[in-house]
């Protein structure tokens, strides 16, 4: 505990500390495959097929064994001797000499291993009815054919243990004939507010008091994460009601999480209460907003004690809790949000010293080019400034004011969490 500098804690080095503590979910459950849409793979899953299932043509056109007099023969008709559809493969044997038309997705049929597109060939009728065709262009040996195995071979993991399925994921196990696979349970994930001037939704608002707003966003970033969540309300500033609410929250949860009381002011009772019931470590981060945070576990429950301000708890959610998050839910390596580099059009105001993460909006600019602009007002109360942003402009310590036209950091959130 020694290493980590109280008064100003790099996000990075509070990320990797919270890291060495998560272990992720050990029970499992079997579901259908389409309620595993955005849970984590249990276990590795193998391909019981060869995939494709049998050799079929990639194109329409015709079936034929190439051989390499064709080049020379390429005036010489091949005569159409039947069709081969998707779900209806042509059952007889081609000889040399002859073809089979054939469709996208149909089986090669018994003798042929190449497969000219309708497109590269002159047709000769007898009776009204196409009988021969000449190439117009020769195919390369093999063409248009997909092979047995070539996309996925029997056995092959598909998917290892930790792996988050995806709309396409869904689509690739299903091709393979599963029906049902092992995922990990839900996260269990317990909320609640702390603050005497908290109200919930549907009271009037007295002189001095503010709406539970946080309760909010923590509930719509926690269900767009997929986790069952918890929410245990808005807790005056008490601590006997602070301390019984934390105790059920512990209990119940995988999760905790708290906003607001964990800074130093005098009705910031969720300090002495953690000190006494878990391990928590509290930092003061070098960044902002988001300024103070507590990470440790209750009972068997990890705990995150964001700030209160309503922007912070966004940021620090975003910095710390998806990430950790993800990986107690069991993926194996979640992936960070998207970080690049793009101009700024405007000016930035920054203090060297900490990191911070201003609310921007990336836009496509006039000549084309993904561009950044900050949306306003920074202040870390300005929920505003996050319902407008779609991602971070992230300043790293070092930084100072900024030109416009500078380039910068941004981190993609929009339709992440
Ligand atoms: P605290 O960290 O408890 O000192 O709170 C910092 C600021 O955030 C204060 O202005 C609080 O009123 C505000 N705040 C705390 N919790 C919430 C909440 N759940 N919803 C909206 N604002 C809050
Ligand atoms: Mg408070």
């Amino acid at each position: 505990m020694d290493d980590y500098d109280p008064n100003a804690m790099p996000v990075e080095k509070a990320r990797r500390f919270i890291q060495q503590f998560l272990a992720p979910v050990t029970e499992t459950e079997r579901v259908p495959i389409r309620e595993s849409l955005g849970r984590v793979v249990a276990g590795d899953i193998a391909s019981p097929l060869d995939v494709p299932n049998y050799d079929n043509s990639a194109m329409d056109g015709y079936a034929f064994q190439y051989t390499d007099d064709l080049s020379i023969n390429a005036t010489t008709p091949l005569n159409i001797i039947g069709t081969a559809f998707a779900g209806t493969p042509f059952s007889g044997m081609v000889n040399r000499g002859e073809c089979v038309r054939i469709m996208t997705g149909a089986m090669m049929p018994k003798g042929t291993d190449t497969v000219v597109m309708q497109e590269k060939v002159s047709l000769k009728e007898a009776l009204n009815q196409p009988s021969s065709i000449c190439f117009t262009d020769i195919p390369k040996p093999r063409a248009n054919v997909r092979y047995t195995g070539e996309d996925l071979k029997q056995g092959q993991i598909v998917f290892s243990n930790g792996h988050m399925m995806r709309p396409a994921d869904l689509g690739l196990v299903a091709s393979l004939g599963i029906e049902s696979i092992n995922i990990y349970r839900k996260l269990k994930v317990a909320i609640f507010s702390t603050g005497d001037e908290l109200v919930s939704l549907g009271t009037p608002l007295k002189t001095g008091q503010v709406y539970d707003s946080n309760r909010y966003t923590l509930h719509g970033m926690l269900t767009r994460m997929g986790v069952e969540l918890i929410d245990l309300g808005a807790i005056p500033d008490d601590p006997k009601l602070l301390e019984s609410t934390l105790l059920v929250a512990a209990s119940q949860a995988d999760v905790v999480i708290t906003s607001g009381g964990v800074s130093v002011g005098e009705a910031d009772y969720m300090k002495q209460l953690l000190t006494q019931h878990g391990q928590v470590m509290f930092w003061k981060l070098a960044m902002k907003p988001g300024r103070p945070l507590a990470y440790g576990k209750v009972g068997h429950a990890h705990y995150f004690g964001l700030p209160g301000n309503p922007v912070a708890v966004m940021v620090t959610f975003y910095q710390f809790v998806r990430e950790a998050t993800l990986r107690l839910m069991g993926q194996a390596t979640p992936a960070p949000l998207p970080t690049f580099q793009v101009q700024c059009t405007q000016a930035i105001r920054k203090l060297p010293g900490r990191t911070e993460f201003q609310r921007g909006i990336l836009f496509a600019d006039t000549d084309g080019l993904w561009k950044v602009k900050p949306t306003g007002a920074q202040g870390s109360a300005l929920l505003s400034s996050m319902s407008m942003a779609n991602c971070f402009i992230v300043l790293d310590v070092s930084v100072g004011n900024l030109d416009a036209g500078a380039c910068v950091q941004v981190q993609v959130m929009d339709g992440i969490v």
